[in-house]
């Protein structure tokens, strides 16, 4: 088998046949540009649809012997191997390539399957022996090579055609080529990242004077870079706190940023992954600091900005959703600088969701309100108390509220709303460590004090809280409360997250980014399966996530030794090979708190 891509874009192909199959083929061969005719004298409705668009010429009559001079190519696809042996044989007999679906003997070529990303296409065959095998070899290369292949794979060739431009030695575009690819392709984990302009012009910088024609292009002096332009600063909204609900665009942005200026509520959504050299500025309150002031903050991304670097602003939450994200996005506008605001999964919604709360629901709410109960202490306050107390069909959402939450609730009973309106208030939503009360508006004050839930939480009023009690999915599932370390790379990942863990996966030496994230919520267990990752993860051991209660998950008896000679507390023994279910039975039996 010779492996060839054919540029198929106005070449003539002929289907014959027009079932599910063909209708793929046919499909396929659409997406190329292709001149498709389909013959078959009945088609499902997608071939209908196509012909009717223009997209193909469908003839709607069996196949007559001797078809198929003039095509390029020339499938068959039908459920008659009389039929499909007589394509075989017409077209082959003309010389012309031919594949008969499920029926290797009848090809002359195989199609293989394909994932693609971008312009990126990994093509994976068997000669048609075992079609199952590679099916489900694609879907494993889809895992694994994610759609951020495409957008490198752009990146690269726009990197190559700079390198072309600067005319240098083949040893040299060569060497360069090799550093783009080192500094952006981690084999091991098969992570990739599009290098930052900064790092882009730093791999053309390292070339020797002699080398360069243009030498003067660009210059690097003390982190700004001359000729890249002012930088450009997004402003992320992080999610409500769980990693899985950052967007794939807010990674995409982190992922590609020189610095980024984060929340402590964004902290635990950052990717452990996070190169090495990004400029990490937490700007969130923290244990024993106070948050740096609005004004400062805004003054630190206009700097980095005009430093000519990619800056992302890392908001808890959606950033324009109580975020202050507006007040940014303003001094950036007033500064002429070039910003973008990628949405985030806010938390008023995402909480209640965790807690079995659907804001809406047809004929009990039809109305959300977003509320910052810091507005409600205030002294002439724009809450409009009257309003939302005689609104029964509406869900109330409020923000920042533990403190006022009294006031809150006398507000609205004093402005006439039912006291046995069901009312909840969600602690740390959507993370492993979330808690939350259901209770009645005038007994909600009193609930929360008896369970001592603290901020970060939501309030959440209105009819449709009562169906937390049978939508409460997430404290069901069995690993639900615990919070995870994993080493990037194991296949246990996906097993544990449907069992309703947090799972921290990291690789190895951990990144400041993966500090960041282990120190933003207690972790309940690590899981290590070899001698290096306990070594690795004793520097970090008994720092802020990882209390005295976390257990060891031991992987096979090296690591459990390793383990056991550095003290470690808890130490299990997981005796499992590969398989993630029997890691999550494990985990299971040994139940933590669950609220
Ligand atoms: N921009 C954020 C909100 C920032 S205001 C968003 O869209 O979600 C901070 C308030 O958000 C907190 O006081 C709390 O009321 C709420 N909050 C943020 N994350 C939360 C979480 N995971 N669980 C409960 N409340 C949360």
């Amino acid at each position: 088998m010779f492996p060839v891509m054919l540029q198929l874009a106005g070449q003539s192909c002929l289907v014959v046949g027009g079932g599910g199959v063909a209708y793929r083929k046919i499909q396929g061969l659409v997406a190329e540009n292709a001149k498709v005719t389909v013959v078959a004298p009945d088609v499902v409705p997608g071939v209908v649809t196509l012909a009717d668009d223009g997209r193909i010429v469908l003839e709607r009559r069996p196949y007559a012997a001797g078809e198929g001079a003039g095509y390029v190519l020339v499938f068959a696809a039908t459920d008659d191997r009389g039929v499909n042996r007589q394509v075989f044989e017409d077209a082959s007999g003309a010389g012309i390539w031919v594949n008969v679906a499920d029926d290797p003997e009848l090809c002359t070529f195989h199609l293989p399957s394909v994932v693609r990303r971008g312009d990126l296409h990994l093509a994976v065959a068997s000669g048609g022996t075992a079609p199952f095998a590679i099916r489900r070899l694609r879907r494993m290369l889809e895992r694994w090579i994610g759609p951020e292949w495409g957008e490198w794979l752009e990146a690269a060739a726009r990197f190559r055609e700079k390198v072309r431009g600067l005319g240098v030695s083949s040893v040299s575009r060569e060497a360069l080529f090799d550093k783009y690819f080192e500094t952006t392709v981690d084999p091991e984990t098969r992570q990739i990242r599009v290098p930052t302009p900064h790092e882009e012009l730093g791999f053309l910088e390292g070339l020797g004077d002699g080398e360069r024609e243009d030498s003067n292009e660009v210059i690097i002096t003390g982190g700004r870079v001359e000729g890249a332009g002012p930088g450009m600063v997004s402003l992320v909204g992080s999610g409500p706190g769980n990693p899985g609900l950052l967007t794939l665009r807010g990674y995409r942005r982190l992922m590609s940023a020189d610095a980024v200026v984060y929340d402590r509520l964004a902290a635990s959504a950052l990717p452990c992954d996070l190169p090495e050299g990004v400029e990490l500025r937490c700007v969130g309150k923290s244990a024993g600091r106070h948050p740096v002031p609005q004004e400062e903050i805004n003054a630190m991304l206009i700097r980095l900005s005009e430093q000519g670097k990619r800056v992302v602003r890392f908001k808890g939450g959606d950033p324009f959703v109580f975020g202050r994200g507006g007040e940014e996005a303003e001094a950036l506008a007033a500064a002429d600088l070039p910003f973008e605001v990628v949405p985030g999964v806010t938390a008023g919604i995402a909480g209640p969701a965790w807690a079995g709360i659907p804001v809406t629901h047809r004929r009990e709410a039809v109305r959300v309100t977003f509320l910052t109960a810091h507005e409600c202490e205030k002294d002439g306050t724009q809450v409009r108390w009257d309003l939302l107390a005689q609104d029964p069909s509406s869900t109330l959402v409020a923000y920042m509220g533990m403190k006022a939450l009294p006031v809150m609730v006398n507000s609205l009973l004093a402005a006439g709303m039912d006291p046995e309106t069901p009312a909840a208030v969600v602690e740390r939503g959507t993370t492993s460590a979330q808690r939350s009360v259901i209770s009645t508006l005038s007994d909600l004050p009193e609930a929360v004090r008896q369970e001592a839930l603290d901020p970060p939480a939501l309030i959440v009023i209105g009819p449709t809280v009562r169906h937390s009690n049978s939508l409460n999915w997430v404290v069901r599932r069995p690993l639900a409360g615990r919070r995870i370390l994993l080493m990037r790379g194991t296949s246990w990942e996906e097993a544990l997250e449907y069992a309703g863990a947090e799972v921290v996966e990291s690789s190895l030496p951990l990144t400041p980014a993966a500090r960041v994230v282990l120190e933003a919520l207690p972790l309940t267990d690590v899981v290590v399966a070899s001698r290096e990752e306990v070594e690795a993860l004793d520097l970090v051991r008994g720092g802020v996530g990882w209390g005295p209660d976390v257990r060891a998950w031991c992987v096979g008896p090296e690591s459990r030794k390793r383990a056991l000679e550095f003290g470690w507390n808890r130490v299990e023994w997981a005796e499992i090979e590969v398989a993630g279910h029997e890691l999550v039975e494990h985990l299971a039996a040994e139940s933590v708190r669950v609220d």
